[in-house]
């Protein structure tokens, strides 16, 4: 459960000093069930073993962080692109947003049912428009125009998420967070990059928007402080600014997981919920930190022989 949280939740933070092109991937903090989180633990190292490959090969920090969410979109077992969670209709409605830290241009979709990879989607908001987030039917034409191939809605739905919601509503329970994933990187140039995409919270209102496509929400990116990316309490989230707060805190010179220890206990102390973080500074220190029971994640960095991922 992640929100509401009667009791406090436990804090938990992975720090890793990184060396070289670095990233961290996430495919949600909750509290994932025991059958799922091999798929969960398989899905972020295969994301970090290809954003390494790119970052190594030379890539932007900005083109890896896409090419990784569009990795994770593409896998069934996670909450984003294919596999989301459902609305309370039965739909899988998505969100999704990228943010390049160097020049603080942002992109994201909100609220798209026929695009199957939103995180390119939101790249080409920021390379072909002036504006920042497009949702709904204007975001669907605007993927139309730049060659994005039109989904049936239900090509998006698989049959564990049906049968979860099935089984949500038969519990009355409130609309609850799932395996969003995320990505940050920083490259061979110290240019740091953010993105994140999601079905959002599952059983959530039609209409409902979360944080992954806010920016300073869901996720930031400042080469100069740092990039964050965001999962959990989507409402929680948006109501802290939390990536962005996480970053004035640093630029502030206090210490990254300080600084999301510090947000993690006001969102549960002020608002009664719980969430994860990744956070990637420009001398490549990798924190990981959730007050969720779990958090998939994985993390790579050029130190490293090969990516590591835990669940
Ligand atoms: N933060 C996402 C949302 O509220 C959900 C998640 O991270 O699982 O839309």
């Amino acid at each position: 459960m992640v929100f509401p949280v009667s009791r406090e939740p436990r804090i938990q933070c992975d720090v890793v000093r990184g060396t070289g092109p670095a990233l961290l991937v996430h495919g949600g903090a909750w509290d994932i069930p025991p059958e799922e989180r091999e798929a969960h633990e398989t899905g972020a190292l295969a994301a970090a073993r290809l954003g390494l490959g790119s970052l190594r090969g030379g890539a932007s920090a900005l083109d890896t962080v896409e090419a990784v969410v569009t990795l994770l979109e593409d896998d069934p077992a996670l909450n984003a692109g294919t596999g989301s969670v459902l609305n309370r209709r039965g739909e899988a409605v998505l969100d999704a947003s990228i943010m390049d830290g160097e020049d603080l241009r942002v992109g994201g979709v909100a609220a798209v049912r026929t695009i199957r990879n939103p995180v390119r989607v939101a790249r080409r908001v920021i390379e072909a428009t002036r504006q920042v987030l497009l949702a709904g039917p204007g975001a669907e034409e605007f993927a139309r125009e730049q060659g994005f191939e039109a989904l049936r809605p239900e090509e998006l739905v698989v049959p564990r998420e049906v049968e979860r919601l099935r089984d949500h509503q038969a519990r009355r329970r409130a609309a609850v967070p799932g395996d969003t994933v995320g990505a940050v990187a920083i490259d061979g140039a110290g240019r740091i990059a953010a993105a994140g995409s999601t079905g959002g919270t599952l059983n959530k209102r039609p209409g409902r928007v979360g944080d992954t496509p806010l920016p300073g929400a869901g996720l930031y990116a400042d080469s100069r402080v740092g990039g964050v990316a965001c999962t959990g309490w989507g409402e929680g989230i948006a109501r802290l600014s939390m990536a962005r707060a996480v970053l004035a805190r640093m630029e502030g010179g206090q210490d990254p997981a300080d600084a999301a220890r510090e947000l993690l206990a006001a969102c549960w102390s002020r608002l009664g919920g719980t969430a994860g973080l990744l956070i990637v500074t420009p001398d490549a220190r990798l924190v990981t930190a959730w007050s969720t029971p779990r958090m998939a994640r994985g993390w790579a960095h050029g130190g490293m022989e090969t990516p590591a991922a835990a669940a």
